[in-house]
């Protein structure tokens, strides 16, 4: 196995994280990710193979990340997505393997997944009406979601999350049944600021319905919340308590307050190109070397390569701010 220092970046970033994307496929089409219709998702001969992931994961781990999110595309159409996880769970030094799904086709998979070794779920629930729901994801199934989300808690997945992305006009009339649910059923609630990453590029400022104005809105039709300790720095999201110790929520602000500084999150596409940030111009071509069959020094080059590239901040306020080439879906979110 690579043995070598952390993962530090030029700004002493240490990077422990990566999130794997295991497909651009998705069997919904969020307006704020992807095309509505004539989607071109890559062929299956361009994606990693389940080997080459997990030899990618080995040289990682031995870089000091110690914890993985499969992400897509919707993770959960890559067929037998369970074998994946559990190679990743045989690799040394691999703590914790977590998922975020859009939960469409999580209850029939929930019992699978958690047996191979999934430690952790995210569910994206943007809304708890029908007609909300269609208008974001342009495609029916909030009623399978709410299953997936049953069966994960079911089958025993430990703190379970809800991810919100935040959409001004869409969101607001659906904020306190979102809250009143997360509660309801002991989980966390996480509203995620809309950034600039749909395909479509239609995201405006004015679009984005920041964390702050959520949790005025909570605090109205639920209650106070306070401010929760924040074990973890590199957590991106600010976390509040209920006053009354009924559950907790939180809020990713990446666009009214950005996380940059403490980011520990390094990123692999579905065909295997390393990217050290969401909004990165720029990526490094891991595939190459996994099919070239290289040795574990030259990919950790690679991945140092990466961390030390990585820009002090995303910049989406900035005059001079690029958006990437790629949509969320094409990027693993
Ligand atoms: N399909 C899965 C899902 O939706 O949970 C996993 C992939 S999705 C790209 C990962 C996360 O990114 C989801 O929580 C999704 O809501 C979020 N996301 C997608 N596009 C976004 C955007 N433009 N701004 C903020 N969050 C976004
Ligand atoms: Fe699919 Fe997730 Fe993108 Fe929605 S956010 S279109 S569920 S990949």
């Amino acid at each position: 196995m690579t043995t070598g220092g952390p993962l530090i970046d030029n700004l002493g970033r240490v990077h422990n994280s990566l999130r794997i994307s295991v497909t651009d496929r998705c069997n919904i089409r969020c307006f704020y990710c992807m095309p509505e219709e004539n989607v071109r998702f890559r062929p299956r001969h361009e994606l990693l193979s389940f080997e080459e992931i997990t030899r990618l994961a080995r040289v990682m781990a031995g870089l000091g990340v110690n914890k993985l999110r499969l992400t897509g595309g919707e993770p959960l159409v890559r067929a037998e997505l369970p074998k994946l996880v559990s190679q990743l769970a045989a690799v040394p030094g691999i703590d914790e393997i977590a998922l975020t799904t859009n939960g469409i086709l999580l209850a029939e998979q929930a019992r699978a997944l958690k047996d191979a070794g999934l430690t952790r779920v995210n569910i994206s629930l943007d809304a708890m009406t029908e007609e909300t729901f269609r208008r974001i994801s342009r495609r029916d199934g909030l009623d399978r979601v709410l299953a997936g989300i049953a069966a994960a808690k079911e089958v025993g997945f430990p703190r379970i999350r809800l991810n919100t992305v935040a959409i001004k006009g869409i969101t607001e009339p659906e904020i306190p049944a979102l809250a009143k649910f997360a509660k309801h059923e002991g989980m966390e609630l996480r509203f995620i600021e809309f950034m600039p990453l749909d395909a479509e590029e239609n995201w405006q400022h004015d679009q984005v319905l920041t964390g702050e104005e959520i949790r005025r809105s909570i605090e109205t039709a639920i209650g106070p919340l306070e401010p929760a300790s924040r074990p973890d720095p590199s957590q991106p999201a600010m976390d509040f308590n209920y006053q009354d110790g009924s559950g907790s929520v939180g809020f990713i602000n990446p666009v009214s307050q950005p996380f940059c500084h403490d980011c520990n999150r390094l990123r692999v596409t579905a065909e295997g190109q390393l990217r050290n940030c969401l909004f990165s111009t720029v990526e490094w071509d891991a595939r190459t070397l996994l099919r070239k069959n290289v040795g574990d020094e030259e990919l950790a080059q690679l991945i140092r390569d990466c961390v030390r590239a990585k820009k002090p901040g995303h910049g989406i306020d900035s005059a001079d701010f690029i958006r990437p080439q790629r949509a969320m879906y094409q990027i693993g979110g």
